[in-house]
């Protein structure tokens, strides 16, 4: 529990020291920077609870930096989802959204400023000779031939490369730092790389784009930024992130502080991975309610505060550790409890039919939306001879301890009366299709039968003639192990799909009142959990539920 806690504040201790000795004139500006290349996923959900955590807690500014500087990958279509994300985890950058494609002409300036300081150098190995002369772990890099350079010459071509006079590949632009660095990272990394493509943000304008080591430690110091916050792979790239604040002339040296990535049993955290999975068709989109992508889980019913919570709970540590999807659950669950709307829908049906309760009555049942606030009010639920139960509710031959419904006992149908079953009725198969019960008038509002019998069993119900329908889609793991990016050599992580994660319902019989259900409001379907509408497939009149979570 200690450890919990120390590992929690080891950011906030940092940006505390920061403060007190007044390392940047008392302000705190962190950032959230995604690569426009994908939807958001919950790990950077945890990222972002972060960087935006931090800035509101002691005052400061968040930014939302895009880090666009590969265009092959990157699309419009996921700079809006990205925003669409941030608020809707209950974070606001105001005026703070950035580019990092804004700073291109800077950073190209900057690239001109370390040539002329003799800094970088235009090479013309190809790809496959500049791994070659990388080197590897244990064998140290040699120099390209091309290292040498003159000033001018390099001048030269790299004004040629942003022209547009070379093809893709002919020539990059690396750091001089060392090629026998013990530290890969600093074996004169690649600063810029000819790509021939339109950029969602610049257009045609650019035939050079920079790497992200370069573009991201120098985007962080034009926008001042003073804790920059990042994953714990990114912990061997400080030393050259440090590099370039020292040897460009920036207006402010940001810092750069690592935790460890999110990682959750059952589910897949990488873009690439997801991207897959839609590309394939393996779910119906990034916003598949089974995805693990901030929009899957908003349109699953998950809630901000829900997510905010998890955030918190597992708080931030250095050292990598996988955290059980069900800790999320939990903190979802929470949250519905106290937020859902209460409804009865029966998934499964089995006729029930009130042989001694009048055909054509009608009654209107005034019943709490919540059972521990009021301010949720009341709604109505209707009462007749012919109602739905489940069929799980209904034992032929019961084992001991079933409480609910068999043949000559009795159970209570909630917030309405007890009723006893009288008779089975089967079709040729022998399959229970209907049950004609009794029901005692003095039991309505919990009150004890006439013969004064308490009754255990509650179940849920829901009147035949004012029932609706909807379609109702229950969720299970996306993935059917713990571990599913954990496989053998040669083979796919999709194996690990679980064929089961989707079941639709269509004999859904629901409570009236559901036919008003409210897409911004989350429902506890008694007995059966949490759902919502679905905001995407759902219309008037043909209304789909998904299933949040069980209770
Ligand atoms: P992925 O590995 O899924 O492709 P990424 O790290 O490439 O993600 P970016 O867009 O570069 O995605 O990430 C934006 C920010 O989110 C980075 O600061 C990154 O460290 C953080 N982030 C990404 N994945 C996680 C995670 N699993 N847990 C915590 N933070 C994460
Ligand atoms: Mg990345």
């Amino acid at each position: 529990m200690e450890q919990k806690i120390e590992a929690q504040n080891f950011l906030r201790q940092i940006v505390e020291k920061d403060i007190k000795n007044n390392t940047y004139g008392g302000r705190v500006v962190t950032r959230f920077p995604p690569e426009p290349n994908g939807y958001l996923h919950i790990g950077h959900a945890k990222s972002i609870c972060l960087n935006f955590g931090l800035a509101a807690d002691y005052k400061g500014q968040c930014h939302l930096r895009f880090d666009d500087t590969n265009p092959e990958t990157e699309d419009v279509e996921y700079v809006e989802s990205i925003k669409a994300d941030v608020k809707w985890l209950g974070f606001d950058w105001n005026d703070h959204l950035f580019y990092a494609s804004d700073y291109f002409q800077q950073l190209y300036d900057w690239a001109v400023y370390l040539i002329k300081n003799n800094k970088a150098y235009v090479d013309s190995l190809n790809e496959e000779q500049v791994k070659e002369y990388r080197g590897d772990f244990n064998r140290p890099g040699k120099d390209s031939p091309y290292r040498d350079r003159s000033v001018e010459e390099n001048l030269d071509l790299f004004e040629r490369m942003k022209n547009g006079e070379f093809s893709e590949g002919q020539h990059t632009l690396r750091a001089k730092i060392d090629m026998q660095s013990p530290n890969i990272n600093m074996r004169d990394p690649l600063l810029y790389r000819i790509k021939k493509m339109k950029h969602h943000n610049t257009g045609d304008k650019w035939n050079i784009y920079p790497m992200y080591d370069y573009a991201h430690p120098l985007s962080d110091a034009i926008e001042k930024i003073t804790h920059s916050i990042c994953t714990l792979e990114f912990q061997d790239h400080r030393p050259f992130y440090d590099w370039c604040v020292d040897n460009v002339p920036v207006p402010a040296k940001p810092r750069q502080y690592e935790f460890a990535r999110l990682n959750m049993t059952y589910l897949v955290m990488s873009k690439r991975k997801l991207l897959q999975l839609v590309k394939e068709k393996l779910v119906s989109g990034w916003d598949d309610p089974r995805m693990p992508t901030i929009s899957g889980i908003r349109r699953r019913g998950y809630t901000p505060e829900a997510m905010r919570n998890f955030a918190k709970r597992i708080g931030v540590a250095k050292a990598e550790s996988l955290i059980d999807v069900e800790i999320l659950e939990d903190c979802v669950k929470e949250d519905l409890d106290r937020v859902a709307y209460r409804a009865m829908v029966v998934l499964d049906p089995i006729k029930v039919t009130i042989t001694n309760y009048e055909a054509n009555k009608t009654e209107e049942l005034n019943v709490s939306s919540h059972p521990k606030n009021e301010a949720y009010g009341k709604r109505k639920v209707y009462f007749s001879n012919e109602v739905f139960i489940e069929r799980a509710d209904f034992m032929e031959n019961p084992d001991a301890d079933f409480f609910r419904l068999a043949p000559g006992k009795e159970v209570r149908l909630r917030n309405a009366y007890v009723i006893r079953c009288e008779e089975v009725l089967k079709d040729p198969a022998g399959r229970v299709i209907e049950l004609k019960c009794v029901y005692d008038p003095v039991t309505l509002g919990g009150k004890p039968t006439a013969e004064g019998k308490k009754v255990k069993g509650i179940i849920h119900w829901v009147s035949g003639k004012h029932s609706i329908s909807a379609e109702i889609r229950l969720y299970g793991r996306l993935f059917k192990v713990p571990d599913p990016e954990n496989v053998p050599a040669g083979q796919d992580f999709k194996a690990n799909l679980n064929p089961n994660s989707l079941t639709v319902i269509k004999t859904a019989k629901l409570e009236h009142s559901l036919s008003e259900a409210d897409v911004a409001r989350k429902y506890q379907f008694e007995r059966t959990g949490y759902f919502c509408i679905d905001s995407k497939d759902s219309q008037p009149g043909a209304l789909v539920f998904n299933r949040i979570v069980e209770l």
